[in-house]
């Protein structure tokens, strides 16, 4: 982790930062950069979000800096925030004065002064959080590190620079930073921060849902987000956000049978899976695959532990969680469902013969998610005892190569029933109804099951040999039409 001072005087090289200190020492005001930024070139991590807080006007201090780099700068000046932005090729620079704030217990919306760069400091939530580097000419480059930030950046550890339970209660979004933090980089929370969490969990009720999304989604975009998700099932904060995860937590036994833990189990496919994907909503249909399982559990003498149809039950679920959480109402959601409700398919498919047919019908089910879906599958077998998760891998192979293969001969991806339901009322003279469907229905399951070709000739003359046992004549067409 060490970083020697010309390390450190790189990442502040750019014309932009010279601009700043420049402007800064005509106006005759202390400037620094501040927080992730510093933060992140001791972790050696790319970042372009610069934070420059000024004692004294961050908004004119943005405009001379903007008036210096000319016509390649983008000024946005936020005057009720007190805040000022400059945009400059791929860097962000974000101005604000230095400020000392106050706290009410209902609101994490503080009262806010002009204050020093240590009042600045000691509002930070925590200590790695709080490092700030001089950018006046005097002191280029200059570390103030009043809480030990770097030590801790050491030893990998998450702590509030001031006592845990004021930082927390002030603002408890910060716990779920914390966590969101170790989760990120790999860091520990330290004892007296995290027993303060524990502490002051109820807190987390005022605190908006959207706002604990965007730290679950980075939670979950992390290399290994079950840490996350102990670490707030250990805090107490799990049950509050997402009592419906917590419900997969525990083991039943009966008559000396048990059931593996859900919860557990659901972690450790989506660290399974955000080894091969980073695709944000795969990962959330990971979290949601068993969320069916609770409520859908039942203990049968002859099978054990069964959990039929959770997948089905699961998918309904989704909207109302997706509701409840602020995640969003669209095609993400659609998409989650999806996932939910197909996830035991390619495994029961592989356990039995795999059979053309029900290729084509997973194929057409899926669409285009097919690959997602079975990487989603694979990171489902989590079964301890490896020869049957061998078994598994090897049909899963086989399943794949049928799936290429299929698709290949019949494009049933993408899959348009050759023969509209239009096309069936035209031929008919029926308006829309129940026979349409019929007909439709019937058109797409010959083509799915292999009976005809996915050609309209052929489907059109399915259509009429079905049709004609549902007693409909086509009707003679006026050829003018
Ligand atoms: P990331 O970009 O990964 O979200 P970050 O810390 O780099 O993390 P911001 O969330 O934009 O970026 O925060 C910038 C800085 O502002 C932090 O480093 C911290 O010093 C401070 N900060 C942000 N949120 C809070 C908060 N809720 N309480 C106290 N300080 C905060």
């Amino acid at each position: 982790m060490y970083i020697s001072e010309e390390e450190i005087l790189e990442h502040i090289s750019a014309r932009p930062f010279r601009l700043v200190s420049e402007a800064a020492d005509e106006m005759g005001v202390e400037t620094y950069v501040i927080g992730g930024y510093v933060r992140d070139i001791f972790l050696n991590r790319p970042s372009k979000d610069i934070d420059i807080v000024v004692v004294g006007s961050g908004i004119e201090l943005a405009k001379q800096v903007a008036a210096k780099l000319g016509r390649r700068a983008q000024l946005s000046v936020f005057k009720n925030f007190g805040t000022a932005q400059v945009k400059c090729g791929d860097l962000e620079l974000e101005f604000v004065g230095a400020r000392r704030e106050s706290y009410s217990h209902d609101s994490r919306k503080p009262v806010v002064e002009d204050g020093t760069l240590e009042d600045d400091q000691n509002r930070r939530d925590f200590t790695i959080n709080a490092l700030a580097l001089c950018l006046n000419k005097a002191r280029y480059g200059e570390l103030v590190d009043p809480f030990g930030g770097l030590d801790d950046m050491e030893e990998l550890t998450i702590r509030t620079p001031l006592d845990p339970d004021i930082t927390f209660s002030d603002d408890p979004l910060r716990m779920m930073r914390a966590i969101r933090f170790a989760t990120q980089l790999g860091f520990f929370i330290d004892p007296p921060t995290f027993d303060a969490i524990i502490r002051n969990r109820q807190r987390i009720e005022i605190i908006s849902k959207e706002r604990i999304v965007d730290e679950l989604n980075k939670i979950i975009l992390s290399p290994k987000p079950s840490v996350g998700f102990q670490l707030l099932d250990a805090s107490g904060l799990l049950p509050l956000i997402f009592p419906e995860l917590c419900a997969l937590k525990g083991i039943e036994t009966r008559e000396s049978i048990g059931h593996k833990d859900n919860f557990a189990h659901t972690l450790m496919v989506l660290d399974r899976l955000s080894r091969t994907t980073d695709n944000l909503w795969l990962r959330w249909a990971a979290l949601f695959h068993d969320i069916g399982k609770p409520a859908t559990k039942r203990f049968d003498a002859r099978l054990g532990w069964t959990f039929h149809n959770h997948n089905f039950i699961g998918a309904k679920m989704i909207p109302n969680i997706f509701r409840k959480m602020k995640l969003p109402m669209n095609e993400k959601m659609k998409y989650v469902q999806k996932m939910v409700d197909l996830h035991m398919r390619p495994i029961v498919l592989s356990d039995e013969e795999v059979t053309d047919s029900a290729i084509r019908r997973l194929l057409f089910d899926a669409g285009d998610d097919i690959d997602d879906l079975m990487l989603l599958c694979e990171a489902d077998i989590t079964s301890k005892n490896p020869e049957k998760v061998r078994r598994f891998l090897t049909n899963f192979q086989i399943v794949r190569a049928k799936l290429a293969e299929i698709e290949e001969k019949d494009r049933i991806r993408n899959f348009q029933p050759p023969v509209t339901g239009e096309e069936i009322m035209r031929t008919f003279g029926l308006e829309p109804s129940r026979p349409v469907g019929v007909l439709k229905e019937a058109i797409k399951n010959a083509i799915l099951d292999g009976i005809i070709p996915n050609e309209h000739e052929a489907a059109y003359q399915f259509m009429l040999s079905r049709a004609q046992k549902l007693g409909l004549t086509p009707v003679k067409l006026d050829p003018k039409c």
